[in-house]
């Protein structure tokens, strides 16, 4: 009896008619079968991931910041670097995309953006936004929990973990997503020289960070922590992920001074020196002033856009009350509407609030707990009355705080 030739179960082919067979439990594929099938997956892979990018509809700088605009109150200066930056990390990516396989190309860097701000003032709000209006997954991550590899605490790898989360594990989606590192000025070295004792929450995690900064395969722990050793590990390509630090950098603005005046005494400037704002003194920062801080110079290297946020002052609370798409008013009014009850708040009583928040140094931050504070005890109230139309007055505003 001769023994039965092996045969490729999608072509065909014997085994003597192509170089070799693979076999598996139920089907045979011959090598020719495997080349086809190989090119159409790449093929698929490409459309998909041009589709993805075409999906990304990119917006021009313009409309980026009409967007941010709708969301977040002032901070122009932001929202303007912030477009542009965003603009063109996608135009980067559409590019990169298109010239994968072109070696001649011109490599586009890119430009990691880093936000200083007193807290409460938009800083996570305006990333929020911006990976929102992109719908590219976005992930926050806290500066403050992170420590050097083998010590109590996170390692940064952990960052893509959410990342990875907030894409549902898809790694390619995850790869072009942005990730916002809060309060980055937590991990600042504790002096301006490299240190000789070991920094395991400062200098060593912002090393460590330098490792997903600089755009390299970093295997990630899909469930985070140290809890599960037994995971396997995912690699995450980080070149394509958008890196937006954040920091309050407290007290940064005697750094600043400083330079500003060794600047205006030397190129014996005073004119320049009366023309500073000193009400907003972080608006003239630069990466030398984050340096002088204690982020290490090769961190700050990897941040290339710096921009910073103003201070909220009267006026921009107020707005932030009112103004915005889901503005916290506009939210009250909707809830009591939904009751047939017309809410409305008078402007003394919204100058009741901003006057708080200004004295709690919360920023905007404070102002949706003021008003919780307030609305609580009616919203538990007025399901039972029989009320159509409620007006919050600064004298009901002032009687609510009084009594707490
Ligand atoms: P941080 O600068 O500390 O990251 P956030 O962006 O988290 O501050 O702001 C806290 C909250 O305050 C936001 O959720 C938002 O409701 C409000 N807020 C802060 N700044 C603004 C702003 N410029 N425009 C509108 N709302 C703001």
């Amino acid at each position: 009896m001769t023994k039965q030739k092996l045969h490729c179960s999608i072509c065909g082919k014997t085994e003597n008619e192509v170089e070799f067979i693979f076999q598996s439990y139920q089907v045979n594929i011959c090598n020719e079968c495997i080349d086809k099938l190989h090119e159409w997956s790449e093929k698929v892979k490409k459309i998909n991931e041009d589709k993805f990018i075409e999906d990304l509809e990119l917006k021009t700088p313009k409309q980026i910041k009409e967007y941010l605009d709708q969301y977040v109150i002032g901070q122009d200066k932001a929202k303007k670097i912030l477009s542009v930056a965003v603009y063109n990390h996608y135009k980067r990516l559409n590019y990169f995309s298109k010239n994968k396989n072109n070696k001649d190309e011109v490599e586009i860097d890119k430009s990691n953006i880093i936000i200083i701000g007193q807290t409460g003032t938009g800083k996570t709000l305006l990333a929020r936004t911006i990976a929102r209006m992109l719908n590219v997954p976005f992930a926050i991550a806290d500066a403050t929990v992170l420590t050097e590899a083998g010590y109590v605490g996170e390692d940064v790898e952990t960052i893509l973990t959410r990342l990875l989360q907030a894409s549902d594990y898809d790694v390619r989606k995850a790869e072009r997503g942005i990730v916002f590192i809060d309060e980055i000025d937590k991990i600042a070295r504790k002096s301006d020289s490299p240190s000789i004792t070991r920094d395991v929450s400062g200098e060593g995690v912002q090393q460590a960070l330098l490792k997903l900064l600089e755009g390299s395969i970093v295997q990630v722990p899909p469930q985070g922590g140290r809890k599960h050793p037994e995971q396997k590990l995912i690699a995450v390509d980080t070149k394509n992920i958008l890196f937006i630090a954040a920091g309050a950098f407290n007290n940064i603005d005697r750094i600043i001074s400083s330079r500003l005046k060794s600047n205006a005494i030397g190129y014996g400037q005073a004119v320049q020196r009366n023309n500073i704002d000193r009400d907003n003194i972080i608006k003239y920062v630069k990466p030398q002033d984050i340096k002088k801080f204690g982020l290490i110079p090769e961190l700050v290297g990897r941040f290339p856009i710096l921009t910073h946020l103003d201070p909220l002052d009267k006026d921009a609370l107020k707005n932030i009350l009112t103004l915005p798409k889901n503005a916290i008013v506009k939210q009250y009014i909707k809830l009591f509407e939904m009751d047939g009850i017309k809410l409305s708040f008078t402007d003394e009583a919204l100058d009741v609030f901003v006057q708080r928040a200004i004295e709690y140094e919360l920023g905007a931050r404070g102002l949706r707990g003021l008003l919780e504070e307030v609305m609580n005890d009616i919203m538990y109230e007025y399901p039972q009355s029989n009320k159509k139309e409620i007006v919050i007055t600064k004298k009901l505003v002032e009687d609510k705080f009084l009594a707490q």
